[in-house]
């Protein structure tokens, strides 16, 4: 894929749909076990052929609400994810993740992401389209703090988020592997880091340690915790954003043995929230997330059900446009009642002892 400017849609940010080549393949698979609880007890949620059907239910979705003079690329950006749809995708029966068995085995991320290059004005209209969505998110962190203070963003990307979470009286600075954006970032005032979590050295301690957008798709989620909390000050607070492993595989239920209303409702329920193929490696759901974060040191405070940030572009069909809206609301509505349900979430957890 191509950047193409500013019709790059705001939801870049949360699927990281900006142009990122695939993986080398062909892929090769390892078994794997659960990366939270250690067991390999686990359902199939979805098998290679249930996966193959998505990949062409997502297709199809996409293609039925774009306009018909829609350049080809835009389609593409629906549909081609950083991550490839797994081969197959089971749920731990002890603590609930769910994950991909047979994994493929780990790619550089941190190359894919780094090569990633576009244009200031790219940029610039990225971090404008993303500004709004992410106000949410700084205030959210705002509030778990109980003050304003310092934090560091893990994938700060084209510091939207550094932007909102200053104009909510937080200093936040940006660490990011890609050091073209990153020298963009710095160029609107913000202090960016060229690096990764995994390896990122510093003598500072930070109030906040942010991850909104790649926690998902980390070879070492586990490993990514304990350096953020080497990072952080005594209670600082972790902040998670990721997609509900929990969501995809009750929809998944509906999909397989539901009737044609329910089949149709689950489909666009996944569409609509980038989950349909579930391009991420890691499906947390709020209990598995939360026992990893105890088991690192981190005691939750709260847990924050979201839906996907609106999607719809100048391509879009109008009545598409409105059925994203509509269906949006109605999960929102669902996940005010019950955060567990929401298809995204986000966590938010205290530093409450060194492990
Ligand atoms: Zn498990």
């Amino acid at each position: 894929m191509v950047a193409t400017g500013a019709q790059i849609p705001r939801y870049a940010r949360d699927d990281r749909l900006s142009p990122i080549p695939r993986p080398p393949s062909p892929v090769s698979y390892e078994i794997a076990a659960c990366i939270v609880c250690g067991h390999t007890d686990a359902d199939v949620v979805a098998d290679a052929d249930q996966i193959r059907a998505e990949v062409e239910a997502l297709w199809a979705y996409h293609q039925k609400r774009l306009k018909p003079n829609t350049p080809p690329e835009r389609l593409v950006d629906r549909v081609a994810f950083s991550e490839p749809p797994p081969f197959r995708l089971v749920r731990c029966n002890e603590c609930g993740l769910l994950y991909r068995n047979p994994v493929e085995r780990s790619h550089e991320l941190t190359e894919i992401y780094a090569r990633n290059t576009s244009t200031p004005d790219v940029l610039r209209a990225l971090h404008d389209t993303q500004l709004p969505a992410v106000r949410i998110q700084a205030r959210e962190l705002r509030r778990a703090l109980g003050r304003g203070g310092s934090g560091l963003e893990v994938g700060s990307y084209v510091g939207a988020f550094l932007a909102a979470a200053r104009d909510e009286g937080l200093q936040v600075q940006g660490l990011d592997v890609n050091a073209d954006v990153n020298a963009f970032t710095r160029s609107m005032g913000f202090t960016v880091h060229d690096g990764e979590l995994a390896n990122f050295a510093t003598d500072q301690t930070f109030d906040a340690v942010a991850i909104w957008n790649t926690f998902d798709q980390l070879a070492d989620p586990r490993g990514a915790l304990h350096a953020a909390g080497k990072l952080l000050r005594d209670r600082g607070i972790l902040a998670v954003r990721v997609p509900n492993g929990a969501f995809y595989a009750a929809a998944r239920r509906a999909l397989t043995k539901g009737n044609r209303v329910s089949r149709a409702t689950a489909r666009a329920l996944l569409a609509q929230n980038n989950l349909l193929t579930f391009p991420y490696r890691w499906g947390f759901t709020p209990r598995s997330l939360t026992r990893l974060l105890s088991e690192t040191g981190f005691a939750v405070q709260r847990v924050r059900g979201d839906v996907l940030v609106p999607t719809a572009d100048r391509w879009t069909r109008p009545w598409a446009r409105v059925e994203e809206i509509l269906i949006k609301r109605a999960i929102a509505l669902g996940a005010s009642l019950a955060d567990s349900r929401a298809p995204w979430f986000e966590v938010y957890a205290a530093l409450a002892s060194r492990v």
